[in-house]
């Protein structure tokens, strides 16, 4: 099985592949955090794309999707996986395509998250994330603050903001989400893929029942 999570910076994403995770018992792979692993490591990768992710901007297709391919062929996805914020231009949802072909595979369901805009400034400016590589669960200081402020109520890690979750960086973020990103919307509708549902505090439809949605769909 493989879904693709799509959807604005802040729609959450992460938090709804990580309970598909679960629920499926398949892998949910974020490009973002590969990248964000790379910087903090100094690897090769994180040197390369550090600019890219300071300014919100993308990183170049081409390594995108070189290191998104590579991750693929890992074993621990031979039974399927959730791509979170992968692919994120039409180019990147062709070369998967083709790339997925290739390996005799093919998409199952693109869940499309959306949500007002305003109410994801908000959540992305209050969002702090667990610093531990192995739980990165993520709080709202407003929604769902941790007991104790700045440690993570699961392992007791350090909450952590992104750098990019900061004001000056999210305008730029969601301008490139709605430029670049959402033209794939109509790709995966066309190829009858495409499932698009509201996450959103104000109609009280947030990530668990979204999840319950899609695996019931998944049926
Ligand atoms: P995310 O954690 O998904 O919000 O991604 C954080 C940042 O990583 C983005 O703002 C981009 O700079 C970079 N990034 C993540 N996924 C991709 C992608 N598929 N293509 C290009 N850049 C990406």
């Amino acid at each position: 099985m493989i879904l693709i999570m799509l959807g604005a910076p802040g729609t959450g994403k992460g938090t709804v592949a990580g309970i598909l995770s679960k629920e499926l018992g398949i892998v949910s792979v974020s490009s973002g955090d590969i990248f964000r692993k790379a910087i903090s490591d100094k690897t090769e990768l994180g040197k390369e794309v550090e600019k890219y992710l300071a300014s919100g901007a993308l990183v170049p297709d081409e390594l995108t999707i070189k290191v998104i391919e590579a991750r693929l062929l890992e074993p621990d996805l031979e039974k399927g996986v959730i791509l979170d914020g992968f692919p994120r231009t039409t180019h990147q949802a062709e070369e998967l395509e083709k790339f997925l072909k290739d390996n005799g595979k093919s998409i199952t369901k693109v869940i499309n998250l959306v949500t007002p805009k305003e109410e994801i400034v908000e959540r992305i400016v209050n969002r702090r994330i667990c610093s531990n590589q192995n739980c990165k669960t993520v709080f709202n200081m407003k929604l769902n603050p941790p007991k104790v402020e700045g440690i993570c109520d699961k392992c007791g890690g350090e909450l952590i903001q992104r750098k990019d979750d900061k004001e000056e960086v999210i305008n730029s973020r969601l301008d490139t989400y709605y430029t670049e990103t959402a033209p794939i919307e109509k790709f995966y509708e066309e190829k009858g893929l495409l499932y698009s549902t509201q996450i959103s505090e104000k109609i009280n439809r947030l990530a668990d029942k979204v999840a319950k949605d899609v695996v019931e769909l998944l049926k």
